[in-house]
Order: structure tokens, then C-alpha cells, then sequence
């Protein structure tokens, strides 16, 4: 489910900063014959990491990514499908060759699938929608039996006629635009784009508007010929192709929508599908550009504004019609089977602290990107683990890696397992680290940002596929001719740490960082080569053999960095979370939310004052914290004498940052520093009840939840503080 448009990924990459840093240890250090440290570990332990490091990084095999693709999305292999079973069994018993203990965990979930799909034009002249991708020849996949036809998960059944209005990308502001030109959308069917959030939200805000029906398209200027040659000649939107997708509120939750907040194993309580709230209020279906000319062709009313226009052969209108269509979907409502694969190492010294690593298993159809380019990765980490093991390696804690099923859905088999373990995750996840798809370019980054020097760290150990760099160095350099300012060039190149981004939500992590409180790390490749084929019958291994990563070299990179991250968190004396990063960040979060250009009548409305001195009060005990840090590393942690005390103090403080009640209208939700917005679906709000309190006028809210967020800044403060007094031996 992640890829975004290349057009975010562009504005992703581009905001993300970086520089030099003084404080890790460059990967040249070695060469000058001091030993080398890496931040939690003692001279002695970090020379053992380093070699055991070593020899995974050796072991990843760009051919067996290959041949695991190639098994992996052979066939069609959407939740409830013979061959997602199937490919279940095949990761855990590749698991078990390994020598790594593995099994399947099942779960039963609400997941529709389609019955009846009609689109049709009824004036001002008749035509009926195609819905359907053709094979084609040079993609044998293609021809596939058993693709789940083109549809959006979790539409209402419905049957639905009326004028069309075309609504851009079907967001609030684009609902703003209509107002000023005098369109309502009460009654009528919505014609939106996809891009620019996610597609859940479309729907939402239509139906909120009073729209009776919406259809979501694929413009060739977004992800088709615009942009590049289709496929099969490149790698973008062919006609016909279509963007399948869930369209669940899952702002509200993710997961099963008949269990919110509780497993949905067997025999488990299931509210009735009528009291379900994510499921839409009004009928949705996707559609190929192919399908939307006819349509958009027979708009009249106001010219689009400029910023609307696509890249079809007409000129966009607004409507109202004369256009007027009919849409009917109906779809099987029965529960359908999950298949997760847990494989598990067990931890020597602490197997009560967990290291979770996972990566989906499920497509929409073949899948070959999304999201067996990341699966691949992780079962050649898993294998090199495997390895490290028979030749003696013993990690301190226990190291569990997982594929889940039904992510495309609604990231169904990661919250479902979550919610099932939840109490036992509070207790013993370190972190949880989440791959998806993969392709060529830069590391991209998403995490806590108390794992930030972390991964920078890791970043300076990996090296660079095709180069003589670092994963580290090439991030920075790619950023820097990225920057569009002086300032992000300045940030870039004075800072210590590459910035990551903060997770919004769009895959796995979502359970485990913003249920649950984990500390949560998010890692791919991307951004040299763009690509339409997202969720389309042609992501598949003709496409991402010749357009993704052909020669497979980024797969393996990906397989060398999350392996170091599992194995340093895994194996590290005191676990390296560092908070000064975490302060600095949020720092600059509360000013974001001080310029955001929505005043209140009355200024007090908004006093951000007691957040602003929590963020200041944690920067001084993250600094008091490193000091301490320092002063015990000089001394190998000898006088650390409760070290599993000091180690779950750390891994607790990301939980110190949930909140018991969660955010306004979305309880599920309880981390109170990155949530998904509520209106941008993917795309992150951080301070997300102080954001979005203050975004959408609600002034009552904004104090409560200042002082909610503020709470828990102090609570990590407090357990900084705590740590450091056990790491200064007090
Ligand atoms: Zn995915």
C-alpha cells in the first residue's frame, strides 16, 4: 500500500535534511586502526558486532531476491485467495530451512470483495465503462487467472444515479473551490482524481458534502503518459490501467472493522457490519483514465481552475453534467482467512525484550513492487540471520520477524496480531521496524525520532549500491541537490543527523507506533525511476524486473540495512535511543503549529506555552542524558549496574508519548506526536490534536489537548531523567 505518487515522493525526499556528523563514527575509522564504537555498545561488544555485522552484510544474494519474486508473485495472491495461503506457507517454511522456528497466526476479517460493478452514462449519450485491465503480451502475468477485478475495498453496496461533478483531487480545499464557483455536490455522483491524499479520504469528504457516489480516476498526468511512457514500452499508466485500493476510514482505525481495538480470531465478538464506522457512507469504484474521457468529455458548466486541469485532450469542466451516470456495486461481505508468518529468534541474555521486524505479504494481484520488493528483502535478512546463528551468533534479545497478510486492505494482519498481543507488546516490543516496497535510489526514512542518530548511524555502516559511498553519504548528497532552499541546504549540510520524516500511517508501523506507542522505523529505497502500475494487474515481475530494480542490488542493500538495525538493537549493551533529536524536532513541530496561518478571535484560544516549556524541559534532560551516556561508555557500562532496567526504560519512553484516551474522535489513535490526519489520510500531522484542533476551528479543543500532549512530554522527560540517575549508577 505505500508507494505514493512521485510527485510526494519528490516533495518527501526533498524536505528531508541532513549533514555531517561529529558524534558517529565514521565508517573510515577503521582505517586509521582505532577501534571502532558504535553507540550502546562497550569497546569489547562493539567489536563483536562489527565482525558479526560483517558477515551478514556479506550473505544477502541479489539472485535469490530474484527467485523469490518470481515464486512470490507468480500468481494473484489478494486476502482469501488459494495462492495467499499458499505463499504463507511457503515464507514459514522457508523460515524453517533456515533453522529459524516459525509458524502461522490466523485471523478471520471482515473483507469485501465484488459481485457487481456497472458504470454507465445515461446522457447526454450513452456509454458503458469497460472496468476492466487487458493482458498484454509482453507481461505474461498479465493473463492471470483469478485477479480480484478492479474495485475500492470497503464501498458501501449501493445503486446510484445522478449528474457528475468533477472535484479535482477531492479534497476540503478542492470543496472550497467549488463554493466559490457556486457548485454544490448535493445529489450528485463526484469524479475525483486520484493524488494529493489518500484515497479514503475522497469519499469521505464527498459524502460529507451531500454526494450520492464517487468515482476515483487515474489522470494521465498524475501517474500516466505525462509523466512518461505507459507500460509496456516504460513504466508508467497504461489507458486501461486501474488503481485498486481500500477506501476504510482508517483515519478513525485500521484493522478489522468488525473488531476495533480487539484480535479478530477465531470466535471473537464482532459488532454487526451496520455499526462499523469505517466503512463509507456512499458507493465508490476506481476507474482507468480510458473510462473517465468519455465522462469528463461531457462536462459542461465553469472551465476548471487552472490548477484542476489533467492531461486528457479536452478542456476540463466543472459540471454540473449535463453528464449523468450510474453506478452499482455490490459486494460478498463474508469473513475471509488471514495468514501472518511470525518467525521468531530467541533472545540469550533478555528474550523478554523484543525486536519486531515485518513486511506485508497480501496484493491487490501480482504484486511484485508492492509488496514482494520488500518482502524479498526481509526473507534474504531472515536467511542471513539463519546463517549467523549456525556459526555461533547469539543475540541478547528476541528478534521476531513477521509477514503479514491483508495490509492492502486495511493493514488488517499487523493490527489484528497488535491487538491480539497487545498487552504482551507494551511490556516487551524494543521497536518494530517496517518495510513495504522497494525500488532503486536513496534510503528513505520514516521513524520515532528518538531512533533517529540510530539509523544514522546504521545509514554510515551500508554501502551505497553502484558506489563507492555510503547509504549515509549518497542520502546526503541526493538531499542536497534536492534542497530547494538555503535554509534546508544550511540544515543540510550543519546538522549532525539526515533528518527522517515522521510516520504518518499507508502501512505496518500504524499498529505498533500510534496503538500501541513502539517505536517504530519504516525503510525502503526510492526515487530514481518513477512508475503507474501501483495496484494495477501490471505491478507485476515483467514491470519491476525491467522498470523497478532489475538488477535487484537496492533489494539487498535494504536486506544489509534493516539486518544491522535488527542485529545492533538486538544485540546492543544499552539500547540506543537518543532523545536530544527528538527534542530538537518537536521544537521545530510546536513553531510549524505557531505559524499556521488559522488565527482564533480571541488569543488565548491558543497558548502554546506549556508545550513549548515541555519541549524545552526534555531538551535538557536528553543533554543530561547523553552526558550521562558518555561518561558510562568511557567506563564500558562497568558501574551500570541495573542495565534490563535502564534497557526497558528506554524501550518504554516512545510509550510514555501515547495518551489512555487518544485524540478526539479517534481514540484508537493514542500517540500524541504522529497520527495520520484526519483529512490527508496518509500524509502525517504531528501534535496531531494541537494541529488539527487549531486547522479545523474547533478553539474548545485546542487548550485540552495542548495540555494532553504537554502531559506526555513531560512523562518521557521524566523517564529520560530516570535513565540517566541508572546510567550515572544513582
Ligand atoms: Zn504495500
Amino acid at each position: 500500500m505505500y508507494r505514493q505518487t512521485l510527485k510526494t515522493v519528490i516533495g518527501i525526499v526533498a524536505s528531508f535534511i541532513v549533514a555531517l556528523n561529529s558524534l558517529a563514527p565514521a565508517a573510515s575509522a577503521q582505517a586509521d586502526g582505532k577501534a571502532r564504537s558504535i553507540r550502546g555498545f562497550s569497546d569489547a561488544t562493539a567489536a563483536a558486532e562489527i565482525n558479526w555485522e560483517e558477515k551478514m552484510r556479506a550473505i544477502p544474494k541479489p539472485e535469490l531476491l530474484r527467485e523469490y519474486m518470481k515464486h512470490l508473485s507468480a500468481e494473484p495472491h489478494h486476502v482469501g485467495s488459494a495462492y495467499d495461503k499458499q505463499n504463507a506457507e511457503w515464507i514459514r517454511d522457508k523460515y524453517k530451512s533456515w533453522g529459524i522456528d516459525a509458524r502461522l497466526e490466523e485471523f478471520e476479517v471482515l473483507f469485501p470483495t465484488p459481485i457487481e460493478r456497472v458504470l454507465e452514462m445515461i446522457e447526454p449519450t450513452r456509454f458503458r465503462a469497460v472496468l476492466k485491465e487487458p493482458a498484454i503480451p509482453e507481461d505474461p502475468d498479465s493473463g492471470d487467472a483469478n485477479q480480484l477485478p478492479t474495485y475500492n475495498a470497503y464501498s458501501i453496496d449501493g445503486d446510484v444515479t445522478g449528474q457528475l461533478v468533477y472535484v479535482n483531487y477531492g479534497v476540503p480545499a478542492d470543496y472550497d473551490e467549488l463554493t466559490k464557483l457556486g457548485i454544490d455536490v448535493k445529489g450528485k455522483i463526484v469524479i475525483a482524481r486520484y493524488g494529493a491524499s489518500w484515497r479514503g479520504i475522497k469519499p469521505k469528504v464527498a459524502a460529507e458534502h451531500g454526494a450520492i457516489g464517487c468515482l476515483i480516476y487515474s489522470d494521465p498526468k498524475d501517474d500516466g503518459y505525462f509523466q512518461g511512457d505507459v507500460f509496456p514500452q516504460g513504466p508508467y499508466r497504461p489507458e486501461q490501467g486501474v488503481q485498486r485500493g481500500s477506501v476504510m476510514d482508517m483515519p478513525i482505525h485500521p484493522g478489522d472493522p468488525l473488531t476495533p481495538g480487539w484480535g479478530a480470531v477465531k470466535g471473537a465478538r464482532r459488532i454487526a457490519r451496520e455499526e462499523a464506522e469505517v466503512i463509507t457512507k456512499i458507493p465508490v469504484l476506481p476507474i482507468s483514465y480510458g473510462d473517465a474521457l468519455p465522462l469528463l468529455r461531457e462536462l459542461r458548466g465553469p472551465v476548471a481552475p487552472e490548477s484542476w486541469r489533467g492531461a486528457l485532450a479536452i478542456t476540463y469542466h466543472v459540471g454540473p453534467g449535463p453528464a449523468r451516470a450510474h453506478l452499482k456495486v455490490a459486494f460478498d461481505w463474508s469473513l475471509k482467512p488471514l495468514y501472518d508468518v511470525v518467525a521468531r529468534i530467541e533472545g540469550s541474555t533478555y528474550p523478554d525484550q523484543w525486536v519486531v521486524f515485518g513486511n506485508h505479504h497480501d496484493a491487490w494481484v501480482n504484486g511484485a513492487d508492492d509488496p514482494t520488493s520488500g518482502q524479498v528483502a526481509l526473507l534474504e535478512t531472515g536467511r542471513a540471520l539463519g546463517q549467523l546463528l549456525e556459526q555461533g551468533w547469539k543475540p541478547k534479545r528476541t528478534i521476531i520477524l513477521c509477514a503479514w497478510d491483508g495490509e492492502e486492505p486495511a493493514l488488517l494482519g499487523s493490527t489484528e496480531w497488535v491487538e491480539t498481543h497487545a498487552d504482551e507488546l507494551k511490556q516487551k516490543a524494543v521497536a518494530y521496524l517496517n518495510s513495504d516496497s522497494t525500488g532503486k535510489g536513496w534510503l528513505n526514512v520514516g521513524a520515532s525520532h528518538s531512533l533517529e542518530r540510530f539509523i544514522n548511524e546504521v545509514a554510515r555502516d551500508v554501502q551505497q549500491p553502484a558506489s563507492k559511498k555510503s547509504v549515509w553519504e549518497a542520502m546526503k548528497e541526493h538531499r542536497l541537490q534536492q534542497a530547494r532552499s538555503d535554509e534546508d541546504k544550511k540544515d543540510l549540510n550543519e546538522r549532525a543527523d539526515l533528518r527522517v520524516s515522521a510516520l504518518g500511517s499507508g502501512s505496518d508501523y500504524t499498529p505498533f507506533l500510534q496503538h500501541l506507542g513502539i517505536a517504530s522505523m519504516n525503510t525502503g529505497f526510492g526515487g530514481d525511476g518513477g512508475g503507474g502500475v501501483y495496484h494495477s494487474i501490471y505491478d507485476s515481475f515483467a514491470w519491476y524486473t525491467k522498470f523497478g530494480d532489475p538488477t535487484f542490488e537496492h533489494g539487498r542493500a535494504l536486506s544489509q540495512v534493516n539486518g544491522t538495525i535488527v542485529m545492533r538493537l538486538a544485540d546492543a549493551d544499552v539500547l540506543p535511543f537518543e532523545f536530544t533529536n527528538l527534542a530538537e524536532t518537536m521544537g521545530r513541530y510546536v513553531n510549524e503549529i505557531e505559524k499556521l496561518k488559522v488565527r482564533p478571535k480571541r488569543e488565548k484560544d491558543v497558548d502554546l506555552t506549556p508545550l513549548k516549556s515541555a519541549v524545552k524541559s526534555l531538551g535538557d534532560a536528553a543533554r543530561r542524558y547523553e552526558d550521562a551516556l558518555g561518561r558510562a561508555r568511557a567506563k564500558n557500562f562497568e558501574q551500570v549496574k541495573e542495565t534490563k532496567a535502564l534497557n526497558e526504560m528506554l524501550y518504554q519512553s516512545e510509550r510514555k508519548l501515547t495518551s489512555e484516551t487518544g485524540l478526539p474522535r479517534r481514540p484508537w489513535f493514542k500517540h500524541e506526536i504522529y497520527a495520520p490526519g484526519f483529512y490527508t489520510g496518509y500524509g502525517v500531522k504531528t501534535i496531531p490534536g494541537v494541529r488539527e484542533a487549531i486547522e479545523e476551528k474547533k478553539w474548545d479543543e485546542v487548550q485540552p489537548e495542548v495540555k494532553k500532549a504537554s502531559a506526555a512530554i513531560q512523562a518521557l522527560t521524566s523517564q529520560v531523567e530516570a535513565a540517566a540517575r541508572l546510567l550515572e549508577g544513582k
